[in-house]
């Protein structure tokens, strides 16, 4: 429920109603019996506002996997989200210019879809009406934290609500506010990062033809270029486009009219769907792999892009963010049945011991592609077009990477 005014101590407060800390959020409720535990979550901007100030829910779409659906479905927002869903029935991967192409199919996998793809925007009016709906969680927004300390009996936030500051005690804070969170350089928890020098740049796009449920995704010299199918609105075939450039070209490219960019546009994807007959509003994104060297402190969790920021070439970011969300939760609640308390450090080890090696492999699967895929050196089109072939001609391998895709692999 949104309030107006928070009281002075929680047993768990949430920095960020992203899509990370508002899944997180709903699970927990879901988790929880009535006034178990007292939660907070403060965000910073409603989900509704301007797409350039909200960084979650903003004008991108996400490819939810097979494992995400299950999540949803779990909190019971699947069916909410059913309508504004498209499935993915079929992936292509292939390089621009080169032989070989991998094509991953449900029928060959057994399953309905390999995933789905949702408007971010759509996905933060679910999430935010649950919270609002919500008896168990406390949401307050807009509202900025401002700082977070620990303490001797556990850790303190400081925020800015309306033309008030104020301060709220909490056993436990899980950190989501994202990848450039100022609350995480303020408590010293260093990141490695690094920059892969590409920039996303993403829109929608209107399509001559319908995408037949196809995600499509190209190798290109300047890096990995995606069209995912979106539901389609007034007869109009739509997709979401991914398209990775150098910092230069994004710049250029973000001030080019439609005119002058669709022809490039299309002379990258080619003719699979058609013409590209428009191409919306677009947003650009620096793209780097971003690693929090702390997962947890006493009293601190960390969850979503501020743990760890991906390239958005496999898709991986925010299905990642929900095994974590969901390991989290059972380790709280397992906490709370023990009569342990949120903040106890061994009780977040056992959070960390549950997702490292799903953090370590998502990562390195995602930076190894995304390296792989975006060079032009001889070896590595080499690799690639080897690599490729395999995969098309061996359904093990083909099996291996769709079980990845989809989010469920073990490794
Ligand atoms: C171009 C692109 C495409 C992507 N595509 C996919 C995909 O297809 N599939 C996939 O799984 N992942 C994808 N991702 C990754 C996915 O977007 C991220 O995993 C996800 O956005 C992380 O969400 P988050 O809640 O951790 O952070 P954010 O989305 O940054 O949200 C942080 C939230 O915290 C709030 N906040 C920040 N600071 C404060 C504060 N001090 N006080 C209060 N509130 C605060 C913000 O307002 C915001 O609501 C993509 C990423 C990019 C860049």
């Amino acid at each position: 429920m949104q309030i107006s005014k928070p009281d002075k101590f929680y047993d768990l407060v949430v920095v960020g109603g992203g899509m990370v800390g508002a899944s997180f959020c709903c699970a927990l409720e879901e988790a929880l019996s009535e006034n178990s535990l007292s939660i907070l979550v403060i965000e910073a901007i409603p989900p509704n506002a301007n797409s350039v100030k909200q960084s979650s829910f903003d004008a991108r779409s996400t490819a939810l996997s097979f494992g995400a659906r299950k999540f949803f479905e779990g909190v019971d927002l699947w069916q909410a989200l059913g309508e504004a869903v498209s499935a993915i029935h079929e992936i292509q991967v292939s390089d621009r210019g080169r032989l070989g192409s991998v094509e991953i199919n449900r029928d060959e996998q057994s399953v309905e879809a390999l995933g789905y793809v949702v408007e971010n925007k759509r996905l933060g009016q679910v999430l935010n009406s649950r919270l609002n709906e919500s008896k168990k969680i406390n949401l307050l927004c807009p509202a900025l934290v401002s700082s977070v300390e620990a303490t001797e009996k556990g850790m303190k936030i400081g925020l800015n609500h309306g033309d008030t500051e104020t301060s709220v005690d909490a056993s436990l804070v899980v950190l989501a506010d994202g990848g450039k969170s100022p609350v995480c350089k303020q408590l010293g928890i260093a990141q490695s990062i690094e920059r892969y020098d590409q920039h996303a740049l993403i829109a929608n796009i209107v399509l001559e033809k319908p995408h037949r449920h196809i995600a499509y995704e190209r190798f290109t010299d300047t890096g990995p270029l995606a069209v995912l199918p979106l539901q389609s609105i007034d007869g109009k075939n739509r997709g979401s486009l991914v398209w990775t450039l150098s910092a230069e070209q994004a710049a250029e490219y973000r001030e080019l009219n439609e005119e002058e960019l669709l022809p490039l546009l299309q002379e990258r994807f080619g003719y699979k769907l058609g013409e590209i007959l428009e191409i919306g509003e677009t947003f650009v994104y620096p793209l780097s792999l971003s690693i929090a060297k702390e997962q947890v402190r006493p009293g601190l969790a960390l969850l979503g892009n501020v743990a760890h920021t991906l390239h958005p070439v496999a898709g991986q970011g925010l299905n990642l963010a929900l095994r974590d969300a969901r390991a989290l939760v059972d380790v709280l609640v397992s906490a709370k049945e023990r009569g342990l308390g949120l903040g106890e450090m061994n009780v977040l080890l056992e959070y960390v011991a549950r997702q490292e090696v799903d953090q370590a492999t998502t990562t390195q699967f995602t930076h190894n592609i995304t390296k792989l895929f975006s060079s032009n050196n001889e070896a590595k089109v080499w690799l690639r077009k080897f690599g490729l072939v395999a995969i098309e001609l061996m359904p093990t391998l083909r099996r291996g990477l769709a079980e990845r895709l989809m989010g469920l692999s073990k490794s």
